[in-house]
Order: structure tokens, then C-alpha cells, then sequence
């Protein structure tokens, strides 16, 4: 089974092919057709199995597709908004989105703390349409209203678990609070506590389930 087979568009066959990817690894084959499909998806995967293709691969599909999201002074504001507990993952993460977007025209950004707001504050105002952000600063830009997040349509919560672990639970449901109601979950998580059940049980709607 090839990236084609699964369903993804030739720019981005093109882009994980010049990575030097040849097939997809046992998550990707799983995950990429749920998320094409806009189901919810609640996936067992630690790092190192290509989890990260495995939901940015279908997020930069889906959202090509469509036409960005503006706000009222036709900003384009974001449709896609990915959770990490690190700024070293939401680096990663966004490093990822860039490599695997490189032929697609969508904007993407990684929002961490322990770094000046006001770089983050200008590459919000140039237009993103996919935020990869750690919890705590995503709320302090959310309370400056440096981010409009009333076009939200996908929801990435990437290793859950070490989320809860460091204590993002409240900072976790605060957001989702803020989202629109309709829009595409997403959860990723290497181990499933009572704690991460209770999370996906409250954040995700008919979720299908892949494990690896
Ligand atoms: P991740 O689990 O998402 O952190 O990915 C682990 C590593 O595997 C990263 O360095 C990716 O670039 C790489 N990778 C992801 N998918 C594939 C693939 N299908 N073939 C080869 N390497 C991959």
C-alpha cells in the first residue's frame, strides 16, 4: 500500500517522497483514511511510529481543499489547531507540516512559551491556517485576542498524555471550550489511563480507534 493508494493528493505524495519516505509506516496506513474521511479518531501511538505524518499528511489535504477562513478584515485566521505538551514537539511538528506542505499554499506556525510574544503576534497577523501551539500560550495569546479561534475546524491534542502529565488538563478544556462545536477531533496518546479515556470520552464524537 502506497501514500497514492491512500488517498492523498499528488502534492503531497510528491513532498513525503523527497523526504525519502517510500511506504507508510502501520499508523499512517491506519490513521490517513479516517482523518481523509472527517472522522473523530483516537489513535494508540507513541513517538517514532510516524504519528506526526499520520495526521498532518490528511489535515494539510482536508484543508487544501477548502478555502481559508478569514475574519472581518478578511485576515485569513486558522482552521486547524494541533496541541503539544513541549515546545520542542511543536516545533517538530510544525517543521513537519512545512516539509509535507511545501507544494500546498497553506500557512502554518509553532506558539510556545519561553519566547517573545511579538514574533508569534506578526506571523498571526501575516494569516495562518494551521496553529501548532503548547496550551499556556496559546490562552495568553487567546486573552490579548492576538488569535481569532472562531474558525477552528480540526483539533489535534498530540501525545494526551503527557499533556495531563504535565498538568494541562484545565489549560486542555479551556481551549476546547473556545472552539466551535463543529469540527474534526483528533487524539494521540502512547498510553490510555482512566484520565485519557475521560478526556477522549468528553472531546471526541463516534471516534474510530487504531492502535499500533
Ligand atoms: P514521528 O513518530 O511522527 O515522530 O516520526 C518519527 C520519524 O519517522 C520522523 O523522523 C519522520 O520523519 C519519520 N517518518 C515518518 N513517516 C515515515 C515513513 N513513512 N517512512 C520513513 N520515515 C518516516
Amino acid at each position: 500500500m502506497s501514500f497514492q493508494d491512500l488517498g492523498l493528493i499528488e502534492p503531497l505524495v510528491r513532498a513525503v517522497a523527497e523526504q525519502g519516505y517510500t511506504v507508510p509506516t502501520p499508523i499512517q496506513l491506519q490513521a490517513i483514511p479516517v482523518v481523509l474521511a472527517g472522522h473523530d479518531l483516537l489513535a494508540a501511538a507513541q513517538t517514532g511510529t510516524g504519528k506526526t505524518a499520520g495526521f498532518t499528511l490528511p489535515m494539510l489535504q482536508r484543508l487544501s481543499g477548502g478555502e481559508p477562513a478569514r475574519n472581518a478584515k478578511g485576515k485569513i485566521i486558522p482552521r486547524a489547531l494541533i496541541l503539544t505538551p513541549t515546545r520542542e514537539l511543536a516545533a517538530q511538528v510544525h517543521e513537519n507540516l512545512a516539509a509535507y506542505g511545501r507544494h500546498l499554499k497553506l500557512h502554518s506556525m509553532a506558539m510556545y512559551g519561553g519566547v517573545g510574544m511579538q514574533p508569534q503576534i506578526n506571523a498571526l497577523a501575516r494569516g495562518m491556517d494551521i496553529v501548532v501551539a503548547t496550551p499556556g500560550r496559546l490562552l495568553d495569546h487567546q486573552s490579548q485576542r492576538n488569535i481569532d479561534l472562531s474558525a477552528v475546524q480540526m483539533l489535534v491534542l498530540d501525545e494526551a498524555d503527557r499533556m495531563l502529565d504535565m498538568g494541562f488538563v484545565h489549560d486542555m478544556r479551556r481551549i476546547v471550550a473556545l472552539l466551535p462545536k463543529q469540527r474534526q477531533n483528533l487524539l494521540f496518546s502512547a498510553t490510555f489511563s482512566e484520565e485519557i479515556k475521560r478526556l477522549a470520552g468528553d472531546f471526541l464524537v463516534n471516534p474510530q480507534q487504531v492502535a499500533v
